[in-house]
């Protein structure tokens, strides 16, 4: 670990309803407000530093310090899904593992970029370990992440999605519960164990370092092409990379050299399961019981990960306030779609792709199609996992088993099975 600079106050944190201004270490909340805080840099510019993988934007990063991690997202410009699409300007932002790509993300997901900014954050704030509850790439990352790094975090899965969850290392620091259901039933399991001593929320989409993290998708990219994009597509789940894509262009239109207009975010969840998309073409603000599909999200759909029932969409600065501010669209991906959008990709990229970045690369297809995006304009694609079939014949990955645990375990028994 090195310091990377040496600034009195490396960021601080704006409430956007009070404007209160916070710099405590690991702080998630305005006590009186909901809506969601954001770091502010002294940095105005973008600037890049000779420091390895992603923390060459350490100035636009929640830390003081840096580790060697070294995983980043890679933009190219696209050939193959290009020709396809009909578009001369295609940009792909790929996180995951492809060696010729120069991509090195193990875990094969862009959530790997989340893990080491909000586990040093956290080593930062003095907090001793972290709960993060996932449907499985979220939980992917940060377990391995936490196991490298030898962090104490207990990661929570849906027993449906613990498939996913794999690692290149495993610590006996790092605990993985299983829990019978879907991602709300994670998520609610997570909660008990934030209100019991001793263990600490990491906060999600609300921890600044996680979304300024996922923000280096766009700043990654405006280094490539020298630009804003005038279009950035992403599938979103929780919404925390749609807003962090948002608040980093925001960042970039305030350092001027980049362009004056922000990215148009195009977002997308695979139906039937898209609370956000009914949401947004009803023109509301409020996400609605009727926006739900009966049964178990994670059966429904193709993209397992984009299961989260209680995203960052309504609250102040958040999902619906991104796609407003930057006049953004939202779209429905079928199974058949995404799937298809998959293979299309792999056969014209050369990558395979998880599910999550099919569905985006088939908004993408439906986005031309409807005339939203034309042929010359400059489009970010945000491929947010893939390089899976590789990275199991080159690293040696072991699969996470957990601890099966009831949703109605009492504090005293997670306490035995986590100690
Ligand atoms: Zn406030």
């Amino acid at each position: 670990m090195r310091g990377a600079g040496s600034l009195a106050m490396k960021y601080t944190l704006r409430c956007p309803e009070c404007g209160a201004e916070y710099s405590s270490g690991f702080t998630l909340t305005c006590p009186k407000h909901d809506g969601i805080l954001r770091s502010n840099y002294p940095e105005k510019r973008l600037i890049l530093r000779s420091l390895p993988g992603l923390w060459r934007f350490y100035g636009w990063l929640p830390v003081e310090k840096t580790t060697d991690y070294h995983g980043k997202p890679v933009t190219y410009k696209s050939r193959g899904l290009a020709r396809e699409l009909g578009l001369r300007n295609l940009y792909v932002s790929f996180s995951g593992y492809c060696p010729e790509l120069g991509a090195e993300i193990k875990t094969c997901t862009f959530k790997e970029l989340e893990a080491p900014v909000v586990i040093q954050r956290a080593l930062e704030g003095g907090v001793k370990n972290i709960v993060v509850s996932s449907a499985g790439n979220s939980a992917r990352a940060f377990v391995h992440i936490g196991s490298q790094t030898g962090f104490p975090l207990v990661a929570v899965v849906p027993r449906s999605c613990v498939g996913d969850v794999w690692s290149p290392v495993v610590s006996p620091v790092v605990k993985t519960l299983v829990v019978e259901g879907d991602y709300s039933d994670a998520d609610a399991l997570a909660k008990k164990l934030w209100s019991m001593e001793g263990f600490t929320c990491e906060g999600g989409g609300r921890n600044v370092a996680r979304r300024d993290a996922l923000g280096t998708v766009l700043l990654d990219a405006v280094g490539e092409i020298g630009r804003l994009p005038e279009h950035y597509f992403q599938a979103v789940s929780s919404g925390t990379g749609g807003i962090g894509a948002w608040e980093a262009a925001l960042r970039l239109l305030e350092d001027g050299r980049f362009g004056g207009e922000l990215p148009r975010l195009h977002l997308s969840q695979n139906s039937p399961f898209a609370p956000m998309v009914e949401a947004w073409k009803a023109g509301r603000r409020e996400i609605l019981p009727q926006d739900f599909p009966p049964g178990e999200a994670v059966n429904l759909i193709y993209a397992k990960v984009l299961s989260k029932r209680s995203p960052l969409y309504g609250v102040k600065g958040g999902l619906y306030d991104a796609l407003t501010a930057t006049g953004g669209e939202m779209y429905a991906v079928t199974n058949a779609e995404a799937r298809k959008a998959g293979e299309l990709f792999e056969e014209v990229e050369g990558v395979d792709i998880v599910p999550a970045a099919a569905v985006a690369v088939a908004s993408l297809f439906k986005a031309v199609e409807v005339g939203k995006v034309d042929a010359e304009d400059t489009v970010l694609l945000n491929v947010s996992g893939g390089g899976e079939k590789r990275v199991k014949e080159d690293v040696d990955i072991y699969p996470v088993d957990g601890i099966k645990v009831s949703k109605d375990i009492s504090e005293k028994e997670l306490r035995e099975v986590l100690s």
